[in-house]
């Protein structure tokens, strides 16, 4: 047992990863008799998401602190937030789309559950039209939408309460105390369903190779590449551009300045346990002052995660393109919105954009099983997207502080000295 946890987590997932493609290639379509352990593991994940979203979704709004600076400070990072998401969520639609990961798996073997299917299936013939969709997004009724798992309508309540908790000032600091206590314990439970990941991935891999033989392979590995290559254009030509376009600033000073937090964030695949590097970085090196950097950067490693957000974008086309779901022109637009909301939805720690998934695929009818297929690959893979959000949150809190005069320019020229 000790040893077991002495192993970290994500060598253990990968050790299983290789394991259960050992097992299930020379198991054969009969590894499908052990395919409910993943399932077990799979509807743990789905059991965290309305807790995970609604306990960080309102924490980190009424992190917030006042009212006032939601206008400011808040409003511009907000805005670069979605700016920046959008175009990551696109980028990897178009690479997805372009690139085609998916293509070439044939998933007609695997024993999906027909009702899933079928779900799908009625959840794409139920497409909604647009006028729909925005009277939908407001909860008639908050429990339905939770017990529904339906996200969106469960976000714009989240944002609601966030903003009520601001409203109340002094009198809203207990339930503001609640939330941040409850993100926490949320934070906790997810560690503990990730435990489960071995044995899941071990399960699900081996279902995997033995039903779907080699080709599903070569396409994580696809995945795997276009998700490296999505979070470096994200890092090299976005933040650069902000950096250099808007903060005005040298942007290869802005990177040696950040150098700490991309190793701890590539490392750790945790946003929220970079978080005191991230700080440091930014107020030490880049010279950002001490109230922006911690007020931008705390919000920023709960909401604003690129390269989460790019990833989900990649993967929901990578699981349309493996179960041959169609998607119109309409679910893009669907998905572009729910990647950029689950990436604020999703909290700052390792794995937690997989969880995330569950809702984009479930609103465009792509089976969860996809979330299957790529657990195994998923740590390699966050451990970029992290470091992607990780060095977003600095480039927004650079530029706001730049923008906003709070930025000691000299204290940045001199990240050599670091
Ligand atoms: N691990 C990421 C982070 O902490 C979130 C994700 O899984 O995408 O930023």
């Amino acid at each position: 047992m000790k040893f077991w946890f002495a192993i970290p987590l994500w060598q253990r997932v990968i050790a299983a990863l290789i394991l259960g493609i050992v097992v299930g290639y020379f198991w054969g379509e009969d590894a499908t008799s052990i395919k409910w352990i993943g399932d077990f593991f799979i509807a743990s994940i789905r059991m965290l998401v309305v807790p995970l979203i609604f306990f960080s979704l309102v924490a980190g709004v009424a992190a917030i602190g006042d009212l006032r600076k939601l206008g400011s400070v808040g409003g511009r990072a907000i805005l670069l937030f979605i700016v920046t998401g959008q175009i990551a969520v696109w980028l990897g639609l178009g690479l997805g789309t372009v690139l085609a990961p998916g293509s070439g798996v044939d998933a007609s073997g695997m024993d999906l559950d027909q009702t899933r299917l079928e779900s799908a299936q009625a959840a794409q013939e139920n497409a909604k039209t647009f006028t729909d969709m925005i009277v939908e997004i407001v909860p008639a009724s908050p429990v339905q939408v939770m017990a529904d798992v339906n996200v969106l309508p469960l976000i714009v309540f989240s944002l609601l309460i966030g903003i009520g908790i601001l409203m109340a000032k002094e009198e809203g600091k207990p339930v503001q105390k609640v939330f941040d206590s409850g993100a926490i314990i949320m934070q906790k439970v997810t560690m503990v369903v990730m435990e489960l990941t071995p044995f899941g991935v071990f399960a699900l891999m081996a279902w995997v190779a033995g039903t779907l033989g080699l080709d599903a392979l070569a396409a994580l590995a696809q995945l795997v590449v276009l998700n490296y290559v999505g979070c470096l254009l994200i890092i090299l030509v976005i933040y650069s551009a902000m950096i250099k376009f808007l903060a005005k600033l040298p942007v290869i000073d802005f990177f040696r300045g950040i150098v700490d937090a991309i190793a701890v964030s590539y490392s750790t695949a945790s946003s929220n346990a970079t978080l005191p590097v991230t700080l440091r970085c930014a107020e030490r090196n880049l010279g950002v002052s001490n109230s922006v950097a911690a007020f931008v950067i705390s919000l920023g490693a709960t909401i604003n995660m690129n390269g989460t957000a790019m990833y989900l974008g990649l993967a929901t086309l990578f699981g349309a393109q493996v179960f041959g779901v169609d998607l119109s022109w309409g679910q893009y637009f669907l998905i572009s919105i729910l990647a950029t909301l689950g990436a604020i939805g999703a909290a700052g720690i390792p794995g937690a954009g997989l969880i995330m998934m569950a809702l984009v695929f479930g609103a465009v009818g792509v089976p969860l099983e996809t979330i299957a297929l790529v657990a195994g690959v998923d740590r390699i893979m966050d451990m970029m997207r992290t470091t992607t959000n990780v060095s977003g949150d600095a480039a927004v809190a650079t530029t706001v502080a730049s923008m906003t005069g709070d930025l000691d320019r000299a204290e940045m020229i001199s990240a050599d000295d670091v």
